[in-house]
């Protein structure tokens, strides 16, 4: 399958990890929008969010217990950060294997824009 983040997660691709487990593999953006900017991805191949259901939403949920743990690794637990994820090529989604930003280190502002 012709998927970046599949890649990476068979080491085909390399990547400056932070986080690996069984399910959840996270990483730096290679292009960072924010001092800290790292994207969480299942180990599995889900397109995007629209694609979540009964049979693949524990993924998510593993993606959502590793994100204190890697906000406090990163040193941002405490001032906040912002969990986007882009659904859709309209909605700024570029590769299509679901993914979380975790960003932090500067404010954010809102609603986006
Ligand atoms: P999105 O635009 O929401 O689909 O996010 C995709 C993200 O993947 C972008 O922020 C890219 O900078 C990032 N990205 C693309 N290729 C790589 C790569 N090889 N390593 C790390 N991040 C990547
Ligand atoms: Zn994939």
């Amino acid at each position: 399958m012709d998927c970046i983040f599949c890649k990476i997660i068979a080491g085909e691709i390399p990547s400056k990890k932070v986080y690996e487990d069984e399910h959840v593999l996270a990483f730096e953006d290679i292009s960072p929008r924010a001092p800290v900017h790292i994207l969480l991805i299942p180990k599995e191949h889900i397109v995007s969010a629209a694609e979540i259901n009964g049979e693949n939403s524990a993924y998510v949920a593993k993606i959502f217990e590793v994100i204190p743990k890697i906000a406090e690794q990163m040193g941002v637990k405490e001032s906040g950060f912002r969990v986007v994820t882009n659904c859709g090529a309209s909605a700024g989604q570029s590769v299509m294997h679901l993914h979380f930003h975790l960003l932090g280190g500067r404010s954010f502002s809102w609603p986006p824009g």
